[in-house]
């Protein structure tokens, strides 16, 4: 099968993934093979190839919001999502108190184990998630991380109905996040760089958009932050009530600057990580999706343009998920 590899990870501009024939993966057992559909580009990705992410693989197929349909293997034709999360220990006590997404020995999907930037791929039969029919592959792919791991850094952020929720950066999840919060009626103000991303963000009906350095003229009850900068985190902390909440959706930050605590953190203002996601947020967010009809904006790649797809996204060049079609 063609495939997209990363031997060792380099800036993207040095086109790190080499687009070759492999052999095809073999059966295990416990497992489903996927022919795949489409593959969404997550920031993960980037930070993985740049190798931001240490390397756990001498060589690795990125990719984690795959489509494809089962061909071998439990759910046989099904069409079913493949996330992040490719598998947990089960054993762990993580796992064992419901908290999975902080599993001690997990599997990650295009990070310990082969991903979706190929034409097959394998995922365990018990993290694939079969897709509703009112999500079509390219609009899909976008969802299972970009759109899984947004949910989730809302449910981390204490979001409730009604509520102003602030999205500073806007690219591939919180253009979703931002659909969600409208279904929530919530007032959303959305703090971005990037002219293109303001528009869109204006386009998608948000209440209120700054650019990165600019606060909204309200305090906000909670704030997610989608860009590895710590700068960012600050911005948001200062935009905050008391009592309010910001969560962090990202792997890896540039650094976390100093902050004044008396002026931002005092007043029971709450700092959360988001890491990884459970499979009960997968299920929720994908119904919801359905439900409220949700469709990202996507920009289509080949699998030949795998390392454009990747150089797009790190220059923000891309207005909503980028995603890969084998
Ligand atoms: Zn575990
Ligand atoms: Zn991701």
């Amino acid at each position: 099968m063609k495939a997209a590899i990363l031997s060792a990870p380099q800036p993207v501009s040095e086109r790190p993934l080499q687009i070759v024939e492999v052999a095809d993966p073999r059966p295990r057992s416990g497992h489903v093979l996927l022919r795949i559909r489409a593959c969404g580009v997550c920031r993960t990705d980037l930070h993985i190839v740049e190798g931001e992410l240490p390397p756990k693989q001498v060589r690795i197929i990125p990719g984690h919001q795959i489509v494809g349909d089962v061909v071998d293997g439990e759910l046989l034709g099904a069409r079913v999502g493949v996330s992040w999360l490719g598998g947990t220990d089960g054993t762990c006590t993580y796992c064992k108190r419901g908290m999975e997404n902080l599993c001690d020995s997990p599997t990650f999907t295009g990070y310990t184990v082969a991903g979706g930037y190929a034409e097959y791929a394998f995922a365990r039969s018990d993290f694939v998630f079969p897709l509703p029919q009112a999500l079509d592959d390219l609009h899909a792919a976008p969802l299972l991380c970009a759109g899984i791991i947004g949910f989730r850094s809302l449910r981390v952020a204490g979001v409730e109905k009604g509520e102003r929720v602030g999205l500073f950066g806007f690219g591939a999840s919180a253009h979703l996040a931002i659909k969600v919060l409208q279904a929530w009626d919530c007032e959303v103000y959305v703090s971005t760089r990037g002219k293109s991303h303001r528009e869109l963000a204006e386009s998608m009906g948000a209440t209120w958009v700054g650019s990165e350095t600019e606060k909204p003229s309200v305090e906000l009850d909670r704030a997610v932050t989608f860009a590895p900068s710590g700068d960012v985190v600050v911005a948001a902390l200062s935009s905050l009530r008391k009592g309010g909440i910001v969560a962090i959706n990202a792997i890896h930050l540039d650094r976390m600057p100093q902050f004044d605590y008396d002026k931002l953190l005092w007043g029971e203002r709450q700092l959360r990580s988001v890491a990884n996601m459970t499979r009960a947020d997968a299920r929720d967010f994908l119904a919801l999706a359905a439900e409220i009809g949700l469709r990202p904006k996507v920009t289509v790649f080949k699998l030949d343009e795998a390392n454009e797809a990747l150089m797009a996204v790190k220059n923000d060049a891309v207005d909503g998920a980028a995603v890969i079609v084998p």
